[in-house]
C-alpha cells in the first residue's frame, strides 16, 4: 500500500483505490507492481473531492480520449491534440490552473485506458490530412509523474514511432530513465516545464529541482530525443530578470548541442477562483501580489506593456544560447503582443504550422 515520493522532493505516501471492472487491466497490474490496490466502489466525477493529495484513483473515463486543446479564442493556439489518460496532480505548484478547474487534489487514472489507446490508433490510421500531427499528454495532470509505474508513454511512444504523428510529453519531473532506450525514432518530443531558480523552489511544490529537470533533458537528448521547454507561467516578482536569465543560461550550458525543438513562454495567468483557493492552501505565496488585468478570456493577466517586457526579455536571452532554428513562441497571446515581441503575428494557423514544422524535422 505504500510507495515513495513521485518526483522532486519529500511527497505523499500513495494509497491506490481501484474499481472491480479494472483490476484486470494492464494498468492495474503495473500500478499493483509496488502498490497494494484497495477496492474502490464506483466513482464518478462528482465523488473525486472526497479523495486527497495521497489518492490514486483508478476509474472509468466517460467520453472521448482525444480532444482538441481548447484555446482561447482571440489568442493565438498551438494546436496540439490532448490524449487525455488521467487528471490531478498532486506535484502542488501553488499557480496551479487545474486547482481551479478541479475539485480534487487526488490524481486520477482512466482504468479503461485500452480503450483511449484503441481510439488514438484508429486517428492516427486516417490518411494524412484527416488526422492532426502533434499529440500531447500532461494537459490535466503530469505526462511522466506515475509513468515508471504505469508503463503508459512506453505505449503511447511506440504507437508514434510506428506513425506519421509527433507526441510531446510534458513534466516537472526528471522522470525519463525508463524512455531513454526506446526505439523513439525522433516521434516524441519529450518537453520539460522550467521556471527562475527563486520560483522553482518556492512556488513549484514538489516538483524536481530545476538542476535536475534539465540534467533529465540532457540525458533525453543524448537518447536522440528531441527536447521541448515550456517557460510557462513566467512570474513578475523583484528580480525576475536576473532569476530568468539565469535559467537560459543553465539551458545553454546543460542543453548544449541538444536539438530543442521548441520553447513556449507563457505569463502567469489565473481565473479569479484560483486566487482564493491558493491563498487558502498557501497564504505565503506571493505570486498574487501587483497588478493584474481582466482579460477577455476571464483570466487575470498582467498588464501587456508588462508582459511583452518579459517576454523579450527571455527572447533575447534565448537568442544567445540556442540555435536560431529553435522555434520560441508565446502560449494563448494575441496577435498584438506577438507583433510587440517579434515583429509579426503567425495568425490562427501560422504557429500550428510553424511547429508541425518544428515537429517533422527530428523524425527518422
Ligand atoms: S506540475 Fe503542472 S499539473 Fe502538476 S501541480 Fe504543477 S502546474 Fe499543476
Amino acid at each position: 500500500m505504500t510507495d515513495g515520493p513521485p518526483a522532486g522532493r519529500p511527497g505523499p505516501v500513495w494509497r491506490l483505490r481501484l474499481e472491480d471492472d479494472f483490476r484486470d487491466t494492464p494498468l492495474a497490474r503495473n500500478l499493483a507492481r509496488d502498490m497494494t490496490p484497495e477496492r474502490q466502489e464506483p466513482l464518478s466525477p462528482a465523488d473525486y473531492g472526497r479523495f486527497g493529495p495521497r489518492d490514486i484513483l483508478v476509474t472509468r473515463h466517460r467520453g472521448r480520449f482525444l480532444k482538441p486543446c481548447p484555446g482561447t479564442p482571440g489568442y493565438n493556439c498551438c494546436g496540439l491534440h490532448i490524449f487525455h489518460f488521467g487528471l490531478g496532480c498532486p506535484l502542488g505548484c501553488r499557480y496551479c490552473i487545474l486547482a481551479a478547474y478541479l475539485d480534487t487534489e487526488s490524481l486520477v487514472l482512466f482504468g479503461n485506458l485500452e480503450e483511449g489507446l484503441a481510439e488514438f490508433a484508429a486517428l492516427l490510421d486516417r490518411p494524412a490530412g484527416e488526422r492532426p500531427l502533434r499529440f500531447c499528454t500532461g494537459e490535466f495532470t503530469d505526462s511522466l509523474l506515475l509513468d515508471r509505474r504505469t508503463g503508459l508513454a512506453e505505449r503511447l511512444v511506440a504507437l508514434a514511432a510506428a506513425r506519421e504523428a509527433v507526441l510531446e510529453l510534458k513534466t516537472k519531473t526528471d522522470q525519463v530513465d525508463h524512455l531513454l532506450g526506446l526505439d523513439h525514432r525522433g516521434h516524441t518530443v519529450i518537453s520539460f516545464s522550467v521556471n527562475s531558480p527563486e520560483m522553482a523552489r518556492a512556488e513549484e511544490g514538489r516538483a524536481a529541482p530545476l538542476a535536475a529537470r534539465l540534467a533529465a533533458a540532457a540525458k533525453a537528448a543524448r537518447a536522440g530525443y528531441p527536447i521541448g521547454l515550456h517557460f510557462d507561467p513566467l512570474i513578475h516578482y523583484p528580480g525576475w530578470e536576473k532569476g530568468y536569465a539565469e535559467t537560459v543560461e543553465l539551458i545553454g550550458q546543460t542543453l548544449a548541442g541538444a536539438r530543442v525543438a521548441w520553447v513556449s513562454l507563457g505569463c502567469f495567468r489565473y481565473l479569479p477562483r484560483l486566487k482564493e483557493i491558493m491563498l487558502a492552501r498557501h497564504p505565503g505565496t506571493g505570486i498574487f501580489n501587483g497588478e493584474f488585468i481582466l482579460a477577455g478570456d476571464g483570466k487575470r493577466r498582467y498588464p501587456r506593456p508588462l508582459r511583452t517586457m518579459m517576454y523579450k526579455s527571455l527572447a533575447e536571452n534565448l537568442a544567445r544560447v540556442l540555435p536560431a532554428e529553435t522555434a520560441v513562441y508565446l502560449c494563448m497571446e494575441s496577435p498584438r503582443v506577438w507583433r510587440d515581441v517579434f515583429g509579426h503575428d503567425p495568425g490562427p494557423y501560422g504557429l500550428t504550422a510553424l511547429l508541425d514544422r518544428q515537429a517533422l524535422i527530428s523524425r527518422q
